[in-house]
């Protein structure tokens, strides 16, 4: 970490788990990913553990602006909570953002209406809207085919693109949607046809060869995927594809300089 500047935009993953079994048994920490960009810390998906993991990675949530749920399933949203309550100072201070589909937050909302009153605001992420926390914009260009309402989102930092591909069943308009120089994309599922509204990882594939960035990372593992030791799969897809292919383990973080000039 020495060495950095503050401003360094940076990509924490505290948590690699996907689908209920990793999850619930804790095989891989599911706490969502910590993202600072350009001296904005926002909280992506705090699914189960996110305090403990922030926390054990000195990541400090009264520093958060916002909190994005790209969808309601306990795996993304668990801790939101806590994670809300944390970065309102347990409530004492008015402050940040937080952004959920509509279905998180109507109906069974995923964050108490207690706490959602200390929040300086809650946005509702639709198709093809833009959205700001400071000096960082980001899309969710299309909902994604899942059981419950999801997007993914491209976010622009003053100095780089990236996307995050959350859960969804594969369509080709996913191929379209999500440019940037990295791609950060769920991968549940070894084999083709994932019978939950997932991505396996032939879908990741098509997706990464057809977007082209110059970093793909693998996360939001399965049982399959994570027997079959995603860090080989990804070794292996690099010297294919010819695109840098990184599978996240819990705790990596990812420095966005690694990515070059824009
Ligand atoms: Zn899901």
């Amino acid at each position: 970490m020495g060495g950095k500047s503050p401003s360094a935009d940076s990509i924490t993953f505290l948590g690699t788990a996907g689908a209920r079994f990793v999850v619930i048994n804790q095989l891989l920490a599911s706490g969502g990913l910590w993202l600072s960009l350009s001296g904005v810390e926002i909280l992506l998906d705090p699914g189960p553990g996110c305090l403990v993991q922030s926390a054990k990675r000195k990541l400090k949530a009264d520093k958060l602006s916002a909190i994005i749920l790209s969808h309601r399933h306990l795996d993304h949203s668990a801790d939101a909570n806590i994670m809300v309550e944390a970065m309102t100072q347990g409530g004492l201070k008015r402050h940040g953002l937080l952004f959920a589909p509509s279905d998180a937050l109507g109906g069974e909302p995923v964050v108490f209406s207690h706490l959602r009153e200390n929040l300086e605001g809650v946005e509702v992420l639709a198709e093809g809207k833009t959205y700001s926390v400071g000096n960082i914009s980001f899309t969710t260009p299309l909902r994604h085919i899942h059981s419950v309402e999801t997007y993914g989102m491209v976010f622009k930092t003053p100095e780089h693109t990236f996307s995050y591909i959350s859960d969804s069943r594969y369509f080709d308009e996913l191929c379209q949607s999500y440019q940037g120089e990295l791609l950060i994309i769920n991968v549940v599922g070894l084999e083709a046809g994932h019978p939950y509204d997932h991505l396996s990882l032939p879908d990741a594939v098509r997706i990464i060869t057809s977007v082209k960035p110059k970093v793909a990372i693998l996360t939001h593992f399965g049982m399959t995927m994570w027997r079959a030791k995603p860090w080989q799969i990804a070794q292996k897809l690099t010297g294919e594809a010819g695109i840098r292919v990184l599978s996240a383990r819990d705790g990596m973080r990812f420095d966005l300089s690694e990515l070059g000039d824009s």
